[in-house]
């Protein structure tokens, strides 16, 4: 039964007239029946895990948004997950990573921040647009299967916002996009208490690489390290733009007796 009492179908129908279905990418207008090809998490599910971006977007997209989503292709670092500018040889360690190590052991994302994936995210994370948390919870599961689930971490941290943004922004969009995860028995546990953001840290987008490493410096706390002690955690977070973040989380979750942390983010900035 649809949320209005009706069979799903003229549920879904009366709710598109409503509310006609808008592209994640762009904001336009689609068709009711581009509309219907939306994916419910049982129609998703047979595709979760295929790397398949589009067809998991399909229905959120008008046709030019559609052709700007880009996959992460190899080459890439095998560490960081950075895409090499040049696109021949197989995946290796990059410069930054050979340098100083991080210390997560690997950090994979779902595609590309460019284009209508970036244009998404910040129209969830900026906008409030919250009927994009499904499809882009959509393409973070995908790549979970991917990249981790042969291995899969004990439990999953979503990167922790600081109280004031929180308040400011009224939601945690890591935990909007984990939404979905909850209660499947293929995915791990998601605990958003484990780490907090213990100093506001300003805006990263404003910020160089070497600013971000400094700024996010001692910003969090893992409140309960016992919880992690021994545990292999993924850490997700939605953008990974320098890995100052990713760095900086991994090191204290380390530092709190974690066996081993990775990282998965929906979209990732390439330096190329
Ligand atoms: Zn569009
Ligand atoms: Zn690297």
């Amino acid at each position: 039964m649809g949320p209005l009492g009706l069979p799903g179908l003229a549920a879904e129908f009366l709710l598109s007239a409503l509310y006609p279905p808008r592209c994640l990418g762009c904001g336009k207008f689609l068709s009711i029946s581009q509309g219907f090809a939306r994916l419910s998490p049982e129609r998703a599910g047979p595709l979760l895990g295929g790397g398949d971006l589009l067809a998991l977007l399909s229905g959120w997209l008008c046709n030019e948004c559609q052709d700007e989503v880009a996959p992460v292709e190899s080459p890439i670092c095998s560490v960081c997950g950075e895409v090499f500018v040049s696109r021949t040889g197989p995946d290796r360690v990059c410069g930054l990573c050979a340098e100083r190590r991080p210390a997560f052991s690997v950090a994979r994302a779902a595609g590309l921040y460019e284009g209508a994936l970036a244009r998404g995210v910040q129209r969830l994370k900026y906008g409030g647009r919250m009927e994009l948390a499904r499809p882009l919870g959509y393409l973070l599961q995908d790549a979970y299967l991917r990249h981790f689930a042969d291995d899969p971490p004990d439990l999953v941290i979503p990167v922790p916002l600081h109280k004031s943004r929180l308040r400011e922004r009224g939601f945690n969009q890591v935990m909007l996009i984990l939404a979905d995860w909850a209660g499947r028995p293929e995915l791990p546990p998601v605990s958003s208490r484990l780490m907090k953001r213990v100093r506001p840290t300003p805006p990263q987008a404003s910020l160089d690489r070497v600013h971000r490493a400094a700024s996010v410096r001692k910003a969090f706390s893992v409140e309960r390290p016992d919880e992690v002690k021994d545990r292999k955690v993924l850490v997700v977070d939605d953008v990974y733009t320098t890995g100052a973040t990713a760095r900086e989380c991994a090191k204290v979750l380390k530092k709190a007796g974690a066996a081993r942390v990775d990282v998965l983010t929906l979209a990732r900035v390439t330096a190329g």
